[in-house]
């Protein structure tokens, strides 16, 4: 089974390029579909009932560095909570070191920080909070119950992508540095009939 609290074992390798734009919304689309359709910070997903809205995070603060306000690769895909609680505070860059390394989430829901850097990401974002581990559990049961009752449709609805993916193709960046990533989105995927059941 697809084990949803499992933090990447590798940094996260950007396979989109877009630069240029000079809103830093105008990216949603692309980190949307670069990080899955999840916050990158949390693991909570679009199709879940437990987060509500997703936004563009800064990983180095506007306030430190407005240059970076349009960087895509300053650019996180992140829920409300996690944004809200992250502020203007530094947090490891997902993209450089592997938040697998640092966090790992038992079957009760509860996180272990691995090392420093996990601390970090714990003491930030308030990933053991009593909340946010009676909703990691919750998930978790619910997961467990479908696979061990064979309950493939519910397996798909928690764990499958959302029906508006994005068409990047139709979106025109200024300028973009990996136009190849475009036939690896999730839509161009699902357009070949290659997408996943469940992620
Ligand atoms: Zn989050």
């Amino acid at each position: 089974m697809v084990d949803a609290f499992e933090y990447p074992r590798s940094p996260h390798v950007r396979r989109h390029g877009p630069d240029g734009y000079t809103t830093y919304e105008s990216y949603r689309p692309w980190l949307r579909d670069e990080f899955c359709f999840r916050c990158v910070l949390c693991l909570h997903r679009e199709r879940w009932p437990t987060t509500s809205e997703y936004e563009v995070d800064h990983l180095i603060p506007v306030s430190e560095r407005q240059d970076l306000s349009c960087r895509y690769t300053n650019l996180l895909y992140v829920c409300r909570r996690c944004n809200n609680l992250k502020a203007d505070l530094r947090i490891p860059d997902p993209c450089s070191i592997a938040y697998g390394n640092c966090l790992r989430v038992n079957d009760d829901g509860t996180i272990e920080s691995l090392n420093e850097k996990g601390r970090v990401l714990v003491r930030t974002l308030r990933l053991d909070r009593a909340d946010r581990v009676r909703q990691r559990r919750m998930i978790i049961e619910i997961l467990i119950d479908a696979q061990e009752t064979g309950n493939t449709r519910r397996l798909r609805d928690w764990l499958g992508f959302p029906e508006d993916l994005d068409n990047l193709r139709k979106l025109h960046p200024p300028t973009n540095h990996r136009l190849e990533g475009i036939g690896e989105s999730w839509f161009s995927r699902r357009e070949r009939c290659e997408l996943p059941e469940t992620y």
